[in-house]
């Protein structure tokens, strides 16, 4: 690929990263964003792994160290109070806990410029390039479009070639539970994950207070209006005996972020010139603490497939290449994914024998 301008459409976190991955490599790009402002959203990710290699590279690892909290210390309870498993991970096998907005505010800081309020419509592919209609009915031309627009991605569905317009995307699978999520000011000590009956209440302190979510199985006619937010969890959580908890309860702020879990899993991840990264081709469940780690890493490996192929102009075999490869790494944080959050949802009797499976040593979670 000779050089040419990249779009990337969401600047989230797969989005951004690519921005500031590209900016690095001396790589022109256009990011877009359709929301008008950002949203604060009281959620926690856990950065570890091939996302603390990627943060690194960014040069936003002291911001996460600073802001976020070393998960150094993780207890799991149950929904009587009783300690069921103690972790004592490896010191070297770190991670840090950090809350999605100071996240994403960190990133956005390293890109200079994000066109707010705007969203495509359409592509044309015409042999090296794809024209883009826009949103607000502009038109411009680009050597490859990356789709980071997340778990609803309007590139997923453009790309998708088979389907009628407005039939059901059957990439989306879901996967049987709901998420709360919240901050309050209230630190507690440690990180601790109450598994009961009703569902799971995870709480991660962080440097402002302690972010917890509540996850609960239901099915995806599950309806939770804002109003109604504070009333369910008071209703579900309530008889978990565990003091935090109770004085979260009592507290709960006005806003409260709540969506059911879903996982995409679409069999291709590129048409062409135009690829998918991040939640776009790959969610997962929230408790699997990945999906942030996958997409940083995706736009890492991105934007060197790029510029590599600036020297010999093969970019769509280079693309093809770089998708299976990260093919092959989400499909195992998918299965990882998948049996977390099946087996932290376990009821009895299955609760009973997980529990007493828990009390082995090498039981990982
Ligand atoms: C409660 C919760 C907890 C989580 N905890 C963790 C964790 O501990 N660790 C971890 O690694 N991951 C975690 N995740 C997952 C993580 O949040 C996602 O994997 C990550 O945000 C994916 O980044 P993304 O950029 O692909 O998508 P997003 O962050 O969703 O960003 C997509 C962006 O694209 C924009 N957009 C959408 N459509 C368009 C369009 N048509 N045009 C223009 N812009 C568009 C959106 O507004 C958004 O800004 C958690 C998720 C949730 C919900």
């Amino acid at each position: 690929m000779g050089k040419g301008r990249i779009l990337i459409i969401g600047a989230g976190i797969s989005g951004l990263s690519l921005a500031i991955n590209l900016k690095k490599l001396n790589i022109p790009f256009r990011i877009i964003e359709k929301q008008t402002r950002w949203n604060k959203k009281g959620l926690a990710m856990a950065i570890q792994g091939e996302g603390l290699k990627a943060a690194s590279s960014m040069e936003i690892l002291e911001d996460i160290k600073l802001k976020g909290n070393n998960r150094n210390l993780k207890r799991i309870e149950n929904s009587k109070g009783k300690v069921l498993k103690r972790m004592n991970p490896d010191p070297l096998d770190q991670s840090f806990i950090i809350p999605r907005d100071i996240l994403h505010e960190a990133l956005r800081l390293k890109v200079s410029t994000i066109e707010m309020d705007l969203s495509v419509s359409e592509f044309k592919e015409i042999q090296d390039s794809i024209d883009v209609s826009f949103s607000d009915g502009s038109t411009d031309c680009f050597s490859m479009v990356v789709g980071a627009d997340g778990i609803n991605s309007k590139t997923r569905n453009l790309i998708r070639n088979s389907q009628a317009p407005g039939s059901p995307d059957s990439s989306v699978l879901y996967s049987g539970s709901v998420i709360w999520g919240l901050t309050v000011k209230k630190k507690c000590n440690e990180i601790i994950e109450v598994w009961g009956s009703s569902g799971i209440c995870a709480l991660y302190p962080v440097s402002e207070g302690t972010v917890i979510s509540f996850f609960k199985k239901a099915p995806e006619s599950f309806r939770n209006s804002r109003s109604e937010r504070a009333d369910n969890l008071k209703k579900y959580f309530s008889p978990y005996p565990q003091p935090v908890i109770h004085e979260v309860l009592n507290n709960l702020p006005e806003d409260i972020f709540f969506d059911h879990v879903r996982y995409t899993r679409p069999h291709k991840w590129n048409k062409g010139r135009i690829t998918l990264i991040g939640d776009a081709c790959h969610s997962l469940s929230p408790l699997s603490g990945l999906g942030a780690n996958l997409a940083m890493a995706d736009a890492a490996g991105l934007a060197q497939v790029i510029k590599d192929s600036e020297t010999d102009g093969n970019i769509l075999r280079r693309l093809e290449l770089f998708n299976q490869k990260r093919k092959i790494t989400a499909d195992k944080a998918y299965s990882i994914s998948k049996l977390r959050t099946r087996r932290s949802m376990l009821k009895f009797p299955g609760n009973l024998i997980r529990n007493r499976d828990m009390k082995r040593s090498e039981w990982i979670y």
